[in-house]
């Protein structure tokens, strides 16, 4: 088993990663950059060291981050998701100078990055793939004339994309026309690589994705599937597993699908295959994520297992514990992704203090955050501040669970999308289990809200209590 850890990350997941080290007996090691010396991840590791000024570059050097892995004794790197977690020169390097990164081997990460190269190994292997480019486009008037062939709309995505960013819906030739170089500028500037091709736009799409878990000892199992439909600008807000929406033979053959396209590629550790789910039925392969992610938590609720132990287990070189018979999935679990964003003003994001947080509780909830009273929320980074994960027998009573933590949580002095999900869980859409990608943007009148509850139920209750008893 690995001894001691360097976590390559920052906020709630190196606060995640750290746990799960302190529960397995593994020394931790944070690093942060000038601006993040106060935050939670830095309090929790066994010990936290500084990589630079700037907010970013730090959290971004390969060399410094093994050479400080190497000067504390360290002999793995977790990398979390975002960061260098996708970054096959950074698996590479930690491989040569012997130190295990937790996770695939650099050839799998270049490889399921390439989401060209993935599309093609998918193919292969007989996993259906989003119509659409044999390769990278070349120039307009290739991408004109495969979309003619496909017919619209057309997708533009970047071929090394990631995070929801470099992707683009063209109904018409005049769109794909004015947004082919938009994309490629963007994916330049977002990814580093300007390579672009096109997909088949599947239009109000679910999409559905499975978790992986493979050792090095060629097993491969799945944890179920999640239902990410509820995303703005195809990213992410709520995550639910498994998918209300799966009939238990649809859930049986993705799950399957899933399997093979991780066998296909000689999967190592955990991962994610995400899929497609059209109006007639059909699955098509998306994409492959080669780390753990940001709705791990989800698929832990539904099936008892911790995705980060196994991961840690996995690179260690341990086999899986458990066969895919002994793993069976109970309730369900919603992930909230709550940003520090104002809904009601076009998700800007919003920074500063929290002049308190009060973490929600009871049965079946779990927050994974790295927020605290007085915490500053510095402008640099990703403004998810925190995930409540909700968990219960069935569906209905999920809903209203969730309903119920949203308002114990307490997080004041900024706004957050928190409010927003309270009105999601009032569509009557939401509540049958029947919604899609479109489903943001087809219900605007979920962001004319008013926030008549200035104080949580919380607060209002103590209020009540301190009254009452001044009242004696
Ligand atoms: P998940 O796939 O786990 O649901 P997201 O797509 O929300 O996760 O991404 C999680 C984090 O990783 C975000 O901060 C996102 O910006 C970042 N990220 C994901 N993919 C990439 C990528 N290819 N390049 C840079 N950042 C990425
Ligand atoms: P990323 O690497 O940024 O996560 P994905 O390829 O996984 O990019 O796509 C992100 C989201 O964009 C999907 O969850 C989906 O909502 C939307 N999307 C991507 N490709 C298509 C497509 N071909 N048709 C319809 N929606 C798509
Ligand atoms: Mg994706």
């Amino acid at each position: 088993m690995l001894q001691k850890i360097l976590i390559a990350n920052r906020g709630e997941i190196a606060v995640r990663i750290i746990r799960a080290c302190a529960e397995m007996g593994i020394l931790s090691v944070a690093i942060f950059s000038e601006a993040d010396r106060n935050a939670l991840h830095v309090k929790k590791a066994d010990e936290a060291h500084c990589v630079g000024e700037d907010p970013l570059a730090g959290y971004l050097n390969p060399h410094k981050i093994i050479n400080l892995a190497k000067e504390t004794g360290c002999d793995g790197i977790h990398p979390g998701y975002g960061f260098l977690s996708e970054n096959a020169q950074f698996a590479d390097i930690c491989a040569r100078r012997n130190i295990q990164f937790i996770g695939p081997n650099a050839e799998i990460i270049q490889q399921m990055g390439d989401k060209i190269a993935a599309r093609q190994a998918m193919k292969k292997a007989g996993v259906p793939v989003v119509p659409g480019s044999e390769g990278n486009l070349d120039n307009v008037d290739e991408a004109l004339k495969l979309a003619d062939s496909i017919g619209y709309p057309v997708m533009l995505k970047a071929t090394s994309g990631g995070g929801g960013r470099g992707i683009r819906r063209c109904n018409n030739p005049e769109e794909l026309e004015k947004n082919y170089d938009r994309v490629i500028s963007e994916a330049t500037k977002a990814f580093g690589r300007a390579e672009i091709f096109l997909e088949k736009c599947i239009v109000n799409p679910r999409h559905i994705e499975v978790q992986i878990l493979s050792d090095n000892h060629g097993k491969t199992i799945h944890l179920f599937e999640r239902d990410c439909s509820i995303q703005r600008r195809n990213q992410k807000l709520i995550e639910i597993a498994p998918s209300p929406q799966l009939t238990e033979k649809q859930r049986e053959y993705v799950c399957t699908l899933a399997i093979k396209a991780a066998e296909t590629v000689n999967y190592v550790n955990a991962g994610t295959v995400e899929f497609l789910l059209d109006n007639e039925n059909n699955f098509y392969f998306m994409e492959m994520n080669t780390r753990v992610q940001v709705e791990h938590t989800i698929s832990e609720a539904i099936t008892g297992i911790d995705i980060v132990e196994e991961q840690i287990r996995i690179a260690s070189g341990l086999p899986i514990r458990f066969s895919q018979e002994q793993i069976s999935k109970r309730g369900y679990a919603i992930q909230f992704r709550v940003n520090a964003e104002d809904p009601r003003n076009d998700f800007l994001p919003t920074f500063g203090r929290i002049t308190r947080y009060y973490a929600p509780g009871g049965p079946g909830v779990r927050t994974d955050t790295a927020i605290y009273t007085g915490y500053d929320i510095p402008p640099f980074y990703d403004s998810m501040i925190a995930k409540l994960i909700v968990w219960a027998l069935d569906w209905e009573d999920v809903i209203a669970r969730s309903d119920r933590a949203l308002d114990d949580m307490e997080i004041s002095g900024i706004k957050t999308t928190k409010s927003y999900y309270k009105q999601i869980l009032k569509s009557p859409e939401f509540q049958q289990a029947k919604f899609n990608t479109s489903f943001v943007d087809t219900h605007p009148e979920l962001l004319r809200y008013s926030e008549k509850r200035s104080k949580s139920h919380v607060a209002t209750a103590i209020a009540a209590a301190i009254a009452a008893h001044a009242g004696l």
